[in-house]
């Protein structure tokens, strides 16, 4: 392998800050910012985001759905680009990182290799998706799109607020007519995605970056614990089949069983008592059940026990229905990352994520690997999300480093 000239990066924190603070300005309210895809805000930051990256020196295109890229060009225009991104979209109220420090983080790489005067073998290009956090129909619709993952139904299904997401886009001035136009038409070989870690183990932990290692599988599904209704004034204790009861057993079942070791979540975060009246015993109970892992098979033996553990209660039924699978990084890229925080000298550790990212679409079509950096109080989708300026250029200094080291690579 080559002599990697990365101590001849200096990321500038200032012009990072300068950035995130200019695009979070855009969608400001008194509770957080609301930049929704398709939206005049979301509209602006594509601008934004557009001049930021000419700035930089780069070749920008906005594709017909509205994600936009920007390429440098490499010594040799016959290898496979290597892309950064995140997207620049949020959830209503959202937060100043989430997706912005992916995209901004990426182009304060590409000007730090601009200034030490690095050119690189592989073309690079910079990525900002579009409709991430699935404003209108469901999430990371730009990289799906990217992927060739969109079909045409769902350019035409009705949204929440009755357009379509074509007409979304149709007034957001891109051209949904044509969506293979948004399909990627050239080799990828890495994706890489910057983005806050979104919960609170790094800072917990004291450490600077998580080399995450996938993104979990979500598996969902429906609780029903039957009882019998009845009076509650004169049905005695005993006498009872509370569906409620039981079904806050089965709540702390789950609890318990997914706190055997740390390596799935599971959540039962909507509850449904019928007939619901303060003098009626519960007769029915319907829960949610989501569980979260890198594991199908810990998720399996999970789904036994409940099974077990439902059966022993008795008038617990475990529907499951839907199934996402775990999307693992590319061992290749996460040793890429790591090395580079060992040269940096900062600390770090393996890590999955637990919330979906653009970066499980590309994996489809390229090897992927995501860098995290911590989230003071796990908060994020939220005015108080933060990370320190200082860590979040640390963040930018990972990702380019990990640039040069892929790009030295001989593929
Ligand atoms: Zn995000």
């Amino acid at each position: 392998m080559q002599i990697i000239p990365a101590k001849r990066i200096q990321v500038s924190e200032n012009r990072l800050r300068r950035d995130i603070e200019a695009l979070a300005a855009i969608g400001a309210g008194p509770f957080g910012i609301t930049r929704r895809a398709y939206t005049t805000e979301d509209t602006k930051a594509r601008r934004l985001t557009v001049s930021l990256m000419e700035d930089a020196g780069l070749r920008v295109r906005v594709d017909p759905v509205g994600n936009v890229f920007g390429r440098r060009d490499g010594r040799d225009p016959e290898k496979p680009v290597i892309m950064a991104g995140s997207h620049i979209d949020t959830v209503p109220n959202g937060g100043m990182f989430d997706g912005a420090l992916g995209v901004l983080g990426a182009i304060e790489a590409i000007r730090t290799f601009n200034d030490a005067g690095i050119v690189t073998e592989s073309p690079m290009e910079i990525a900002a998706f579009a409709d991430e956090e699935g404003a209108w129909f469901s999430g990371t619709f730009g990289s799906r799109a990217f992927v060739g993952q969109v079909r045409e139904q769902e350019l035409r299904a009705t949204t929440r607020d009755g357009q379509s997401v074509w007409e979304k886009l149709k007034s957001a001035g891109l051209s949904p007519d044509d969506l293979a136009g948004s399909v990627a038409s050239y080799p990828i070989s890495a994706y890489l995605e910057l983005h806050i870690e979104q919960g609170g183990v790094l800072e917990r932990d004291g450490l600077d970056i998580g080399v995450v290692t996938g993104i979990v599988g979500i598996t969902r599904g429906a609780i029903t614990a039957v009882g019998m209704a009845n009076h509650a004034g004169t049905t005695p204790m005993h006498m009872r089949d509370d569906a409620l009861v039981k079904a806050a057993r089965f709540i702390c079942l789950v609890h318990e069983e997914a706190r055997r070791g740390c390596d799935m979540v599971a959540t039962i975060g909507q509850i449904q008592v019928s007939p619901g009246a303060v003098n009626v015993v519960p007769g029915e109970t319907r829960l949610s059940l989501e569980m979260r892992s890198m594991d199908p098979a810990r998720i399996e033996t999970a789904v036994e026990r409940f099974k077990q553990g439902a059966a022993s209660l008795g008038g617990i039924e475990v529907d499951l229905g839907l199934a996402k699978m775990p999307v693992p990084m590319d061992p290749g890229v996460m040793d890429s990352i790591e090395d580079a925080c060992k040269d940096a000298g900062y600390p770090y550790k393996r890590m999955a994520s637990g919330a979906g990212h653009d970066a499980m679409c590309l994996a489809r079509i390229a090897s992927v690997g995501m860098i995290f950096v911590p989230s003071m109080g796990g908060i994020s989708h939220s005015s108080k999300e933060c990370t320190a300026w200082d860590q979040a250029a640390r963040g930018v200094d990972v990702l380019a480093r990990t640039i040069l080291r892929l790009d030295a690579r001989k593929l």
